[in-house]
C-alpha cells in the first residue's frame, strides 16, 4: 500500500507538533498548512490522503474549512481537533460528514486509530466505487468490444476479394462475440441441394470437410426452409438433429436477394450456457457481413469473367487497338498493335504513352486526335505495312486508337493508279494521230456539210478524251511523286497570273471576279507548276459552277505562320450528299449537268497537290448559296 499523506491545519502549534510526532513516528508523511486561505489551492494540486483540521485554523473556522472541502473533495476524509467536546459540536462534525473527531487530552493510540479507522473506510468506499463502477461498465465495455469486433470484421470484408478468408471471419467474429464453443457457416450446393460447411471453428477438418446435411429434416435445413432464426437449448421440447450432440445452439439464415442461401450458427457442445436473444441478433447482424461478401465475391468473379472474354477478343482480334487515359497513359495496347510497333510484351499499362510509341505519324493522330472529335491517318510502320488508324475519344476512360490493316488495298490501288497512269500514257499518241487525220481530212479534199459536222463531232470528243487522259497522266505523275522539284514561290504573283489567263472565260459569262489578294506574302516551298494547276482548278471549278453574273472571290491570308486561300463563289453549291467524296477520283456531284462538261478529276488533282505540299483542303458549301474551298499551305520557316 502507499505511504498515506496526512495534512495537518491547526492553529494550536503544541497540538501541531504532537501530531506530526505521533504520525511521522507512524509512517505517515506529513504536510503541515497554517494559511487557511490556501487549504483549498493546496488540496487541489496535491490532494492528501486524509485532512486534520484544527477548530481554528489561523483566524478561520475549522468547521466551515472542513464544509468546504467536503464539498469539493467528498472522497478525502477530514477529522477534526476540537479542544472540548461537546455533544452540539459533534453534532454539527457528524451532519457535514467529517469522519470523526478527536479531542483532548490527546492519546498517541487514539489519534492512529481515529486516523488508521477514517483511512480504512475510506479505502473502503473507493473499492466499492470501484467495483460499482465496473459492474456498471461491464455491459458498455461488452459492447464496446463487440464493435470493435464487427469494425474489424468489417474491415477484412472491405480488403479481402477471397470469399474464405471473410467468411472463416465471419465465423471466428461469431464464436468471440458469442463465447461459444464452435461455430459454422453453412451453404446450400446448388447441385446436390445439400448443406455443406462452407467455414468453421472448433470443429475437426476432417469433420468439417465432409460435413453434409440435406435440408428435409434438419435444423439447419428449417432455417433455409423457412428462413426464420432458431435458439435453442436442452430444455427446448424438440430433438436437435444437427448430427452431432451439442448442448445449446443458434442458426440464423443467410439471405441474399430474398432467398436463403445457407445459415450462420453457433453451439456449446460442452458448455451448459444457453445463449440468449443477444446473441441472436449479434449473429444476424453477421450473417449480414457475410450475405454481403458473398454477393460481392459473385460480383467480383462475374467482372472478372467478363473481363477476361473481353481482354481476349481484345488480344486476338486482327485490328491494332491502343487505348489510353485522359493523361495519355497506356491503359491497354493489344498484340496487333504491339506488334506493329514492334514493342516487347511487358507489361504497357500506366506508361505515358510519348515513353512507348515514337512513331511521328502516330504521336500526331493522338495529339489532333484529343483536340477534334474524330480523326483518321495512315500510318506505314516499319515492317512495311500500311494501317488506316482512327482515334476515337471515350468518355470516362480517355480515347482508343484503331489500326486496320490495309497493305493491300494501297497495294491494289498503285497497281490500279500505275495501269491507268500506263494506258493513258499510251493513249496519248494514237489520240494525237487521231486529231491529225481528222484535220486532214478536210484539207485532203472537198467535204459536204454532214461530213463536216461529223469531223467536227470526232475533234471534240477526241478532245474530251484527251483532256481526260491529260488529267490523268498529271494526277498519276504527282501521286508517284515524280516532278516534285520545289522552290519558294509567291502566292500573290502566282494567282494573278491565273486569274489573267481565265478573264476571258469569266467575261464570256459576265462574271465579277474579286481578288483579295495582300501584296506581299511570305512565300511557301512549292512546286510552281503544280500550284498554278491547283490554283487554276479551283478557280476554273468556281466560274464553271456559277451562274452567269456571279461573283468568285480569291482571298488569300497569313495566319500562324500558314497561308490560308479561299476560293468562293456564289453558285450552285454542293449537295451535302456528296461533299464527303467531292475530292475523289471522277466523282462529280449529282447537279453537275451535262452541259457543264467535266472528267471528275480536277480536285483529286487539287488534293493531291495540297498533300504533296503538307497542306490541307476542305470544302463548305451549301446548295443555290455557292461553295468555299479553303487550301492550307505552310510558309517557310525562317
Ligand atoms: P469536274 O471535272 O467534274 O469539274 P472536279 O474534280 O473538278 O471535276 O470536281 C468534282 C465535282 O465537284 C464537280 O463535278 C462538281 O459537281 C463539284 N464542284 C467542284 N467545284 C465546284 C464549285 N465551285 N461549285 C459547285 N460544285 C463544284
Amino acid at each position: 500500500m502507499t505511504q498515506a499523506h496526512i495534512l495537518v491545519a491547526i492553529s494550536d502549534q503544541q497540538i501541531t507538533f504532537l501530531l506530526e510526532r505521533v504520525l511521522k513516528s507512524a509512517g505517515y508523511s506529513i504536510r503541515l498548512q497554517e494559511n487557511p486561505a490556501s487549504i483549498q489551492r493546496t488540496v487541489e494540486l496535491n490532494p492528501p490522503t486524509l485532512i486534520i483540521l484544527g477548530e481554528t485554523v489561523g483566524s478561520a473556522s475549522g468547521m466551515e474549512i472542513a464544509a468546504a472541502l467536503l464539498r469539493r473533495f467528498p472522497a478525502i476524509p477530514v477529522l477534526l481537533f476540537i479542544s472540548q467536546e461537546s455533544p452540539a459540536l459533534l453534532k454539527q462534525a457528524l451532519q457535514l460528514g467529517v469522519s470523526d473527531t478527536f479531542c483532548l487530552p490527546l492519546r498517541t493510540d487514539d489519534i492512529l486509530k481515529a486516523v488508521q479507522a477514517s483511512l480504512d473506510k475510506a479505502q473502503q468506499r473507493k473499492d466499492w466505487v470501484l467495483l460499482e463502477s465496473r459492474r456498471a461498465t461491464a455491459g458498455l465495455q461488452r459492447q464496446i468490444s463487440e464493435m470493435q469486433t464487427l469494425a474489424e470484421l468489417a474491415r477484412t470484408i472491405n480488403s479481402s476479394l477471397d470469399l474464405d478468408i471473410v467468411l472463416q471471419a465471419v465465423v471466428e467474429a461469431a464464436v468471440k462475440l458469442t463465447n461459444a464453443d464452435e461455430g459454422s457457416l453453412l451453404l446450400v450446393d446448388d447441385v446436390t441441394g445439400e448443406l455443406y460447411m462452407r467455414a468453421s471453428r472448433n470443429f475437426q477438418d476432417e469433420f468439417a470437410r465432409t460435413f453434409r446435411i440435406p435440408i428435409q429434416d434438419t435444423l439447419a435445413g428449417s432455417v433455409v426452409r423457412s428462413g426464420q432464426p432458431v435458439l435453442m437449448d436442452e430444455n427446448t421440447p424438440q430433438k436437435i438433429k444437427t448430427s452431432y450432440l451439442v448442448q445449446s445452439l443458434v442458426y440464423v439464415p443467410l439471405r441474399v436477394h430474398q432467398s436463403v442461401i445457407g445459415v450462420l450458427g453457433i453451439d456449446n457442445r460442452a458448455k451448459k450456457i444457453p445463449f440468449k436473444d443477444h446473441d441472436v441478433q449479434l449473429l444476424s447482424a453477421l450473417a449480414e457481413f457475410a450475405s454481403i461478401a458473398i454477393v460481392n465475391a459473385s460480383r467480383f468473379s462475374d467482372t472478372s469473367a467478363e473481363r477476361n472474354k473481353l481482354g481476349t477478343i481484345l488480344a486476338k482480334i486482327q485490328d491494332g487497338v491502343i487505348v489510353f487515359d485522359q493523361d495519355q497513359r497506356l491503359v491497354l495496347v493489344n498484340q496487333m498493335a504491339a506488334g506493329a510497333f514492334k514493342l516487347d510484351d511487358a507489361s504497357l499499362a500506366g506508361q505515358p504513352l510519348q515513353d512507348v510509341f515514337t512513331h511521328p505519324d502516330l504521336l500526331a493522330l493522338v495529339d489532333s486526335g484529343s483536340k477534334t472529335m474524330t480523326n483518321r491517318a495512315e500510318i506505314a510502320v516499319e515492317d512495311g505495312r500500311i494501317f488506316s488508324a482512327q482515334i476515337t475519344p471515350i468518355a470516362g476512360v480517355g480515347a482508343a486508337v484503331t489500326m486496320h490493316d490495309i497493305t493491300n488495298l494501297k497495294k491494289l490501288d498503285r497497281i490500279k493508279s500505275d495501269f491507268v497512269s500506263t494506258v493513258s500514257h499510251d493513249l496519248r499518241s494514237p489520240l494525237t494521230a487521231i486529231l491529225g487525220y481528222v484535220e486532214l481530212i478536210e484539207r485532203a479534199g472537198p467535204v459536204n456539210e454532214l461530213q463536216r459536222d461529223f469531223v467536227h463531232r470526232v475533234q471534240t470528243s477526241v478532245h474530251n478524251i484527251t483532256h481526260l487522259v491529260d488529267d490523268l497522266v498529271e494526277l498519276g505523275r504527282i501521286e508517284s511523286g515524280f516532278d516534285s522539284r520545289k522552290e519558294p514561290v509567291h502566292l500573290e504573283q502566282l494567282i494573278p497570273l491565273v486569274v489573267d489567263q481565265l478573264k476571258k472565260q469569266m467575261d464570256d459569262k459576265h462574271q465579277t471576279l474579286l481578288l483579295e489578294v495582300p501584296e506581299v506574302l511570305p512565300p511557301v516551298f512549292a512546286n510552281p507548276v503544280q500550284l498554278r494547276q491547283m490554283v487554276e482548278n479551283l478557280l476554273e471549278n468556281a466560274s464553271k459552277y456559277t451562274h452567269p453574273g456571279g461573283i468568285v472571290t480569291v482571298h488569300a491570308t497569313l495566319e500562324d505562320q500558314q497561308i490560308i486561300l479561299r476560293f468562293i463563289d456564289n453558285g450552285i453549291g454542293i449537295p451535302q450528299v456528296d461533299l464527303p467524296f467531292i475530292f475523289d477520283k471522277f466523282y462529280r456531284a449529282s447537279n453537275a449537268n451535262n452541259e457543264m462538261s467535266g472528267t471528275g478529276l480536277g480536285l483529286s488533282i487539287v488534293r493531291s497537290i495540297v498533300e504533296a505540299h503538307q497542306g490541307r483542303i476542305w470544302v463548305e458549301s451549301q446548295p443555290d448559296e455557292g461553295s468555299t474551298f479553303t487550301v492550307v499551305l505552310p510558309v517557310i520557316q525562317e
